[in-house]
């Protein structure tokens, strides 16, 4: 079992109350994988206060320094790959091979932000006299706090420090308590990589307490959160009364749209893809297909042949292709969604099981599901469920495919799946949401691309990823200069 402590100020120390607390592997339970300290808002304060006495000279070095840290912590990142990923499997439960292209994903964001760090400058622009300068700076904002999920546990926290430290913030990061060892491992590589002591700050522990703090402390002048809508919501809230920088993403309950034109084996494969795949524990995975009535029988042959095809087991082992719920919450919760939508009138077409047989019998496992008969009104319709379940909905035609597709309080992600250009175009336009697909999976995403959600789902005053995830973690200065006197 590894055992990490925060990293405050440069150093790793333990909870200021001594306590502890460990994860399992959610594949077998019987595998304590890591014990971390049981933070509450003093450790959270301490680390606020390393941040603050780091943050003058970070922001002082010019971003080319500051950019070549993280180009040298994406290098040592890849060095660790096959070590790093065997070691998120354990603590998260994704199979070695989706662990293996998440770390990868880090070691390019991490790159891509090194990169950046070249065109962090600010823009000229044409003054109304002569001999006179206007132009704009950017500068970093100051303490920034991150607040992450334990879905992503290494990518996120990668897409939000890359572009909050490359732009000359100090940070104190808040990791998901079901799964913060990469996270530290990001902490180490850093600080490897030259980061100056205090300039990254991790706490680990009570999601409340650690968090509450982070939210309410008058030094954190900004606050990034990926999470539920639940707690990204109350901070939001604890955020606005000094008007602090907020950046909220939470939950979807992405859409995949089938028309009756679409390619069906296509259509099979991409929903089984972005609903089954990471165990349907993506923000952006498909859990509505919203299929057109004269191909949905054809539809959900196909899609149950695939779900067939799924081998559910620890992700460490080969051919497995599908890994467990993160812990017994989650799992239960998925278990429980398909009962309330059976009650609700739906069928259960595929699945709905838990495995437990043989080496499955000590972790979170449940087969691939597909509820089919699903309305619009029906819970399992409304509400994320965060699991390996798909809500069939079959509907007449485009325009009531956009009206059920558009009639949920979130907006993260969406597909379609047609051969007809005008209504794929017609959707981009009408949808609600912050990332469309047009003959794609609705998860998967560039880390060169904006992404973020609508409605429920995103606060939408930032977006992260891309070259615009700057925007949130720098403030821009206006400066006029007259050289005519
Ligand atoms: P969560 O329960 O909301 O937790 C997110 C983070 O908030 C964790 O670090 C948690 O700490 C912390 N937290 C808990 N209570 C808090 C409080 N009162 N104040 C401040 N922080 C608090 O979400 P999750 O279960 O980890 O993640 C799943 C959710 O994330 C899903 O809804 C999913 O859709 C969403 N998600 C969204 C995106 C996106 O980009 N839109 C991406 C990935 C995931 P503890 O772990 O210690 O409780």
């Amino acid at each position: 079992m590894e055992t990490y402590q925060n990293f405050i100020g440069g150093e790793w120390v333990a909870a200021q109350s001594g306590k502890t607390f460990e994860t399992l592997n959610p594949a077998d339970t019987r595998e304590k994988v890591a014990q971390y300290p049981h933070s509450g808002g003093e450790d959270a304060k301490a680390a606020v206060a390393a941040a603050k006495a780091a943050f003058p000279g970070w922001a002082a070095m010019t971003p080319v320094a500051r950019g070549r840290v993280l180009s040298k912590a994406s290098q040592l990142i890849e060095s660790r790959k096959p070590e790093l990923a065997k070691l998120l499997t354990r603590e998260e439960g994704k199979t070695l091979a989706e662990a293996t292209g998440e770390v990868q994903r880090t070691a390019d964001i991490f790159r891509f932000f090194g990169g950046i760090s070249y065109t962090l400058g600010g823009q000229t622009i044409p003054h109304d006299l002569p001999n006179n300068l206007l132009y704009t700076k950017r500068e970093p904002l100051g303490v920034v706090a991150l607040i992450t999920p334990w879905n992503f546990p290494i990518a996120i926290p990668a897409w939000k420090l890359a572009p909050a430290l490359v732009s000359g913030n100090a940070v104190v990061i808040k990791p998901a308590s079901q799964a913060p060892a990469m996270t530290c491992e990001i902490a180490k590589v850093l600080a490897e990589a030259g980061l100056p002591k205090g300039v990254l700050n991790v706490v680990m522990g009570d999601g409340r307490a650690v968090g509450g703090e982070l939210a309410t402390n008058p030094d954190v002048v900004a606050l990034s959160f990926t999470g539920s809508y639940k707690i990204g919501h109350q901070i939001y809230q604890q955020l606005a009364p000094r008007q602090a920088r907020a950046q909220m993403e939470m939950g979807g309950k992405n859409p995949t749209i089938v028309l009756d034109d679409a390619d069906l084996d296509l259509a099979a494969k991409l929903v089984a893809i972005a609903g089954f795949g990471l165990t349907g524990q993506a923000c952006t995975a498909t859990s509505r297909v919203i299929v057109d009535k004269k191909v949905a029988a054809a539809f959900t042959e196909k899609l149950i042949e695939k779900a067939k095809a799924i081998k559910v087991g620890n992700g460490l082992s080969d051919g497995v292709t599908m890994g467990p719920a993160v812990n017994e919450q989650e799992f239960k919760g998925n278990l429980d969604y398909v009962d309330i939508a059976l009650k609700e009138g739906a069928k259960l077409v595929y699945g709905g099981k838990q495995l437990k047989d043989g080496d499955l019998a000590h972790g979170y496992f449940m087969e691939p599901t597909i509820v089919g008969g699903v309305t619009p009104n029906m819970r399992i319709a409304k509400e994320e469920v965060f699991g390996p379940v798909i809500a069939i909905i079959e509907v007449d035609g485009f325009d009531q495919a956009l009206e059920v597709a558009n009639g949920v309080d979130v907006g993260l992600s969406a597909s379609i799946v047609t051969r007809d250009i005008k209504k794929a175009m017609l959707y981009t336009d009408r949808i609600q949401v912050g990332v469309i697909k047009v003959n794609q999976i609705s998860t998967g995403l560039a880390l060169q691309a904006p992404f973020g959600g609508v409605k429920q789902s995103s606060t939408d005053s930032f977006k992260e990823q891309g070259t615009v995830a700057i925007d949130f973690y720098t403030r821009i200065k206006t400066v006029y200069l007259d050289y005519s006197a």
